[in-house]
C-alpha cells in the first residue's frame, strides 16, 4: 500500500485563524445572496432541497471547499450549507451539534 500525498493530510487540518482568513478571501459564495446557502427556518421541504443543491453547486466549484467545510465541521456550524455540506449531512457526522446556535457571517 502507497502513502497517500502529502496535499491529502494537509487537506484534512482544521486550519488556523490565519489560514481561515485567507480562505474566506478566495470563497466563491463571497459575491452570493446569502439566502443561497442559509434558509429560514420555516422554509418548506421543496424550497430547502432545492436551495441547497444551489448553494452544494456553487460550492463544487469553489477553490476552497476543503478548508470550509474542515472549518464547518470543527466548529459545529449548526445551520446553513458550508463546504458542500448541508446541515442534515453535518449533523449525521456529529449527532451533538447544538441547537439554536446562529450562524456566523461570512
Ligand atoms: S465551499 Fe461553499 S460555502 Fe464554503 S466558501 Fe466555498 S462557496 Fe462558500
Amino acid at each position: 500500500m502507497s502513502t497517500p500525498p502529502a496535499r491529502a493530510s494537509a487537506e484534512l487540518a482544521v486550519p488556523s485563524r490565519d489560514e481561515r482568513e485567507d480562505w474566506t478571501a478566495r470563497a466563491d459564495c463571497r459575491f452570493v445572496e446569502p439566502s443561497v446557502f442559509f434558509g429560514p427556518d420555516d422554509e418548506p421541504r421543496g424550497a430547502r432541497l432545492r436551495r441547497e443543491r444551489t448553494a452544494k453547486q456553487i460550492c463544487h466549484t469553489c477553490p476552497v471547499r476543503i478548508p470550509c467545510r474542515a472549518y464547518a465541521l470543527d466548529s459545529r456550524q449548526r445551520y446553513g450549507v458550508w463546504g458542500g455540506t448541508t446541515e442534515a449531512e453535518r449533523r449525521a457526522r456529529h449527532p451533538a451539534l447544538p441547537a439554536g446556535v446562529p450562524p456566523e457571517p461570512r
